[in-house]
């Protein structure tokens, strides 16, 4: 593995190089009805929530797991749930 220092938003950062700039692909947030980052104030409190600490932090990270996710243009198919 390689680690990759760059800038970001003007702040120099460390990422693992194979994760650099895929935050997006990994992150539930994107696949989710809730998410709306044109409109803060009509976005998921979580996602405002992070994205607060991301700033203050100078840190990017994805969403792996959710309880309040709802699914957005997804076929049924591909949501499985594992608990039945
Ligand atoms: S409900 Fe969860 S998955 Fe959906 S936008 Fe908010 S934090 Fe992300």
């Amino acid at each position: 593995m390689k680690i990759v220092k760059f800038m970001h938003h003007n702040v120099k950062v460390s990422a693992m190089d194979h994760l650099r700039g895929r935050h997006r692909d990994h992150c539930l947030c994107f696949q989710c009805k809730k998410l709306n980052i044109e409109d803060r104030e009509k976005n998921c409190k979580i996602a405002n929530l992070l994205f607060s600490v991301c700033k203050m932090c100078e840190i990017t990270t994805p969403v792996f797991y959710c309880k309040e996710f709802i699914a957005k243009g997804m076929d049924k198919q591909h949501i499985i749930d594992i608990l039945k």
